[in-house]
């Protein structure tokens, strides 16, 4: 175990870092290990961010991008840092399982690892934790670990301040999400203030797709929602075929769960793809319905309240009727 003195005093002298994140890093992932990146490239450490998998290209911008390893494609650089690490930072998820094989790699690693987090049921693999499910995002709190743990304001630069506000940005939805608070935007405020161009990120996310991204949506609209009014219940269903009709990228799926919930009265809903190897889940829900539970209990996965994924073996079809299945358990919830 690590005291806030002994991270300092620790951070006082180079050391070797890696930075990781969770398994098909989103916004709040890399724009948490970005940030923390460009912060303590400032101080002399030799830094690495090693993302387990690849990320969508709407996230590949950030400065310091150009320095991620990816451990799929890199993997025995990766496995060498990860082994020669005197801290790992391991931001945005709180279980080893969630960086895939890297796990096992940063659990062998004598590396002190510190935890900067906001999901539920932390696994305790960490030396040092600064975790709060209350943030909006990681990269909220990376943020805070920065100004209020290593009190180093004045190393949020332009580059930090960038990464930190697209990890904020997307995990609160634009700002729109429940823990969107009035100290979410003060922090959002102190960004701009670093540097920070808040138009400009919002382009870079959201106003960077490709015509088959958009013509792929609409597919997803048009013929593949369910929508079971009993249940308030919307259901995306994508097939392999249509992943691959539509030449469907990493992250081109991202954020199509979201338009359903658009619709009144809609509470939860759910975008059901299948993979390679497995069928994948991600749901969302308005209010205190709570999306991580299903994910936990029946789907392998888990997360936010609003904002859960699974996933499993079963073919596409099994999983929707699984998923159907559970609904009238939380009618009453549901329909509220
Ligand atoms: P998404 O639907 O964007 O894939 O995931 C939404 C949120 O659910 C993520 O931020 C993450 O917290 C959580 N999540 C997604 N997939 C899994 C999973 O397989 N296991 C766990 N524990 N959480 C997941
Ligand atoms: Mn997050």
């Amino acid at each position: 175990m690590l005291d806030t003195a002994s991270l300092n005093a620790l951070l006082a002298q180079p050391q070797k870092i890696v930075i990781t994140t969770h398994h098909k890093p989103d916004g709040d992932a890399m724009g948490s290990s970005l940030g923390l990146y460009n912060y303590l490239i400032q101080q002399g450490h030799h830094t690495r961010v090693i993302t387990p998998t690849d990320y969508p290209d709407f996230l590949s911008w950030m400065p310091g991008n150009g320095e991620v390893i990816i451990y799929t494609t890199h993997t025995q650089e990766a496995a060498k840092l990860i082994a020669d690490a005197t801290l790992i930072f391991c931001l945005d998820f709180n279980a080893l399982n969630r960086i895939n094989e890297m796990g096992e790699l940063v659990r062998a690693s004598g590396a002190y690892k510190i935890m900067i987090d906001h999901h539920l049921e932390p696994e305790d693999f960490d030396d040092y934790r600064h975790w709060d499910i209350n943030a909006c995002a990681s990269a909220q709190l990376v943020y805070d670990f920065i100004v209020n743990v290593l009190n180093n304001k004045k190393l949020v630069n332009k580059d930090v301040a960038t990464c930190l506000y697209t990890g904020i940005m997307t995990d609160s939805a634009s700002f729109r999400l429940p823990n969107t608070t009035s100290a979410v935007h003060r922090v959002i405020a102190d960004l701009i203030d670093a540097g920070a161009i808040n138009w400009r990120i919002h382009e870079l996310v959201y106003n960077s797709a490709t015509e088959n991204r958009l013509r792929f949506l609409g597919h997803c609209l048009t013929n593949c929602l369910e929508i079971l009014p009993e249940f308030n219940t919307a259901i995306i269903t994508v097939s392999k075929h249509d992943m691959e009709k539509y030449a469907v990228n990493t992250g081109d799926t991202e954020g199509i769960v979201n338009y359903p919930l658009s619709i009144s009265n809609i509470h939860l809903a759910a975008f059901i793809v299948e993979r390679n190897d497995k069928v994948k889940l991600s749901l969302r829900s308005k209010g205190d319905f709570p999306a991580n539970e299903i994910c936990k209990l029946y789907f392998s996965g888990g997360g936010h309240r609003n904002a859960a994924g699974g996933e499993s073996t079963a073919s596409l079809q099994e999983v929707v009727n699984k998923f159907k299945l559970i609904l009238p358990g939380y009618k009453k919830l549901l329909i509220q």
